[in-house]
């Protein structure tokens, strides 16, 4: 490997041309790496070796780090998906797709010139001068709370709470650092939740008015997403779930157990959580109406005993 690549290396893997020199490259040695391939040049003054991500390249282009939900993603952060946002309540109309590069500059960055490209430009402050790479998990929340959904925001922050990647002190960074009508999603967010499909259940049942025991350990049973009325269990099967039967045979072990013990099971994919909503709001509606009924039967039928 030459100097200049190794040097690369160390810094990330694309750096500009005085930290390279400040390194002890020489100029002849870069001009040498640019003509065998060895390094590129990502655009005037800045180089990378050929195997940096192409996202860090493409932000690098314009000036700065990748950001916001792609930076999250790239953490391996839960994020909503960028083609189908899901907006509750709202319709077709408001499902523009998001620009695809979002870019962190710096509160003073300048983007480079550019036509023909769906990019977004970041300027919030961070706890360093921008560079070239992928901005930190509390800058990208930061601004995903601006660039996403409320829910897809929330969705993120609890993925990134069940990862233990929030430093101290974190959250009371980001409630400050949010607008108003996000604060009690910070506050509200856990990190227990295993999936970002258990985040938006719960966000939206709680909306409704809905308040669930999240993993709960039930004996016999083992430990399902969500309790609701101390009977019914939910479940939010992600779309992630690999060996598809073997995952279906053990789920409906579970279920037969959990009925042995006279709880109820209702189980919501992907699919169905993101956009057939109304479905599964109305089965645990359902769901629950029947239970309260039966208890006001049971209360009645306690009273005439007496
Ligand atoms: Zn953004
Ligand atoms: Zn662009």
């Amino acid at each position: 490997m030459s100097d200049i690549a190794r040097v690369l290396d160390q810094l990330g893997g694309i750096g500009r041309r005085a930290q390279v020199l400040d390194r002890g490259v020489s100029r002849p040695d870069i001009d040498h790496a640019l003509a065998r391939g060895a390094v590129i040049r990502v655009r005037q003054g800045v180089y990378a070796t050929p195997a940096v991500d192409p996202a860090v390249l493409s932000a690098a282009r314009h000036g700065g780090e990748v950001a916001c939900g792609a930076a999250l993603r790239a953490h391996g952060v839960w994020v909503l998906s960028d083609e189908h946002p899901a907006r509750s309540g709202a319709n077709d109309r408001d499902h523009r797709p998001m620009p695809r590069l979002h870019v962190w500059m710096g509160p003073s960055g300048r983007q480079h010139a550019h036509a023909g490209c769906r990019c977004r430009a970041h300027h919030e402050i961070g706890d360093r001068p921008a560079g070239f790479g992928i901005v930190e998990v509390l800058l990208a929340l930061v601004q995903y709370a601006v660039c996403g959904t409320p829910e897809g925001f929330f969705a993120a922050l609890e993925s990134a709470l069940q990862l233990g990647l929030i430093p101290q002190g974190g959250l009371a960074t980001l409630r400050s650092r949010v607008s108003e009508h996000l604060r009690w999603l910070v506050d509200f967010a856990s990190d227990q939740a295993d999936s970002g499909l258990e985040s938006l259940l719960r966000l939206r049942l709680h909306l409704r008015g809905i308040t669930l025991q999240s993993q709960v350990e039930i004996a016999g049973v083992a430990r399902v997403d969500f309790l609701l009325a101390g009977r019914i269990i939910l479940e939010a099967d992600g779309r992630e779930n690999h060996e598809r039967s073997s995952k279906r045979h053990k789920d409906l072990l579970r279920d037969a157990a959990a009925a042995a013990q006279g709880y109820e099971t209702l189980r919501f994919d992907y699919v169905m959580i993101l956009f057939r909503w109304d479905l599964v709001l109305a089965a645990i509606e359902g769901r629950l109406a029947v239970l309260q009924s039966r208890q006001v039967q049971d209360d009645a039928a306690r009273l005439q005993d007496r």
